[in-house]
């Protein structure tokens, strides 16, 4: 059972609906229980029940949601980014306002198939944009598991990563530029920057100014800490990414490595530029048997020689499972029979 918060007075939801009205907003808007009722949970074990989800038409609806949000701020309405609603820590809940992206600001709206670049609205979802880019015979490397649903928008904000991720990084490898609604509802367009540009922008009044000025005085008074605490790993991620946002030696200024991975606290992301690569010719997939769990740890290291895209352990439970349902055999191709002797490989291609 979800109790609603005692500050959850829809008077409150109403006159944020009037001001959006009043801005323009050409969106949806949805107050009812039931629509908050199905957004107060993601795929993590959490329950918050929204005070409204509110659906952007296009990038000038999300001016008119902060700037509708800000003129209530003496009653406190937050805004809570939503694409596919996949995250695993309720970072998509919230007792404020939902944002989301998935109903309307699904589309891609650029492909530079020569530049090997493309933009695209937060909520288009991975498999999607692959379908389009694998007609020119390209792809987005970062693959989740939850591609089917896991949005552009989404995994910038996780800095995602999956199978795949040792040799192609993670979503934040391969921004070129967002753009980004700030808290005061303007419009800021984040690229890498050249030292003395972001010396620049730092020397002028006003949010972007404040944010250059910030970030610049963070980067080079912590920059002893940053470089002890970060780990060097190529996937996992915790926290503001420091590491990454200030490159001393080519003296360049990265803040959309701040906002990959920032779940959405920083801003809210109108759209998205990405680097895309060709698709890789053909793959193979080589299948090798353990007795148990630990000599396939062992051969880690040995496996790691090929560099393979990924390495995958998949335990007898997992393989009982799933030869259930699909068994091997069935497969033009594959193993006819997943058994034979430990160590030995079955090469699919
Ligand atoms: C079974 C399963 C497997 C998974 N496998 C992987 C995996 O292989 N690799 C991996 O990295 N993750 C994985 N995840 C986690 C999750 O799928 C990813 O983090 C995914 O990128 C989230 O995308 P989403 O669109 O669902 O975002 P949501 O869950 O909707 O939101 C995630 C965060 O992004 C913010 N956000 C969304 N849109 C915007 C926007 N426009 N502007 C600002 N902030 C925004 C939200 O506020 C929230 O903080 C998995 C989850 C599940 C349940």
């Amino acid at each position: 059972m979800i109790k609603e918060s005692a500050s959850g007075s829809q008077e409150v939801v109403q006159s944020f609906r009037k001001v959006l009205g009043l801005l323009g907003f050409r969106g949806d808007f949805e107050a009812g229980l039931g629509a908050r009722f199905v957004a107060s949970t993601d795929n993590s074990i959490y329950e918050v029940l929204p005070r409204a989800i509110v659906y952007p038409r296009d990038a000038a609806d999300l001016n008119r949601i902060v700037r509708a949000a800000r003129r209530q701020s003496a009653t406190q309405i937050s805004l809570t980014a939503r694409g596919g609603n996949t995250g695993t820590n309720g970072q998509s809940l919230s007792s404020g306002v939902i944002v989301d992206f998935s109903r309307h600001m699904n589309k891609i709206i650029a492909l530079d198939v020569d530049a090997l670049r493309v933009t695209v609205e937060p909520g288009v979802v991975l498999d999607q944009l692959n379908r389009e880019l694998g007609r020119h015979g390209l792809f987005f490397p970062p693959i989740v598991s939850t591609a089917s649903r896991a949005t552009i928008g989404g995994m910038v904000a996780t800095d995602a990563s999956g199978k795949g991720s040792r040799k192609y990084g993670k979503t934040s490898d391969y921004i070129e530029a967002l753009n980004v609604v700030l808290s005061d509802g303007s419009d800021f367009e984040v690229l890498p920057l050249p030292l003395a540009e972001a010396e620049e922008l730092a020397s002028r009044t006003g949010m972007v100014g404040t944010i250059h000025r910030e970030a610049l005085r963070i980067v080079r008074e912590k920059a002893d800490k940053i470089a002890a605490i970060f780990p060097d790993m190529n996937r996992g991620l915790t926290g503001y990414n420091l590491q990454k946002a200030f490159d001393a030696t080519a003296d360049r200024l990265s803040l959309a490595h701040l906002l990959a991975g920032s779940e959405g606290t920083l801003a809210i992301t109108k759209s998205i530029t990405l680097r895309v690569m060709p698709k890789p010719r053909s793959k193979s997939l080589v299948v090798l048997r353990y007795d148990d769990f630990d000599s396939a740890l062992r051969d880690i290291p040995i496996v790691g020689r090929s560099d393979p895209l990924a390495v995958e352990i998949l335990d007898d439970k997992v393989l009982g499972g799933s030869n259930d349902r699909y068994p091997l055999g069935r497969y033009r191709g594959g193993p006819r029979d997943p058994g034979g002797a430990p160590g030995q490989r079955t090469h699919i291609r």
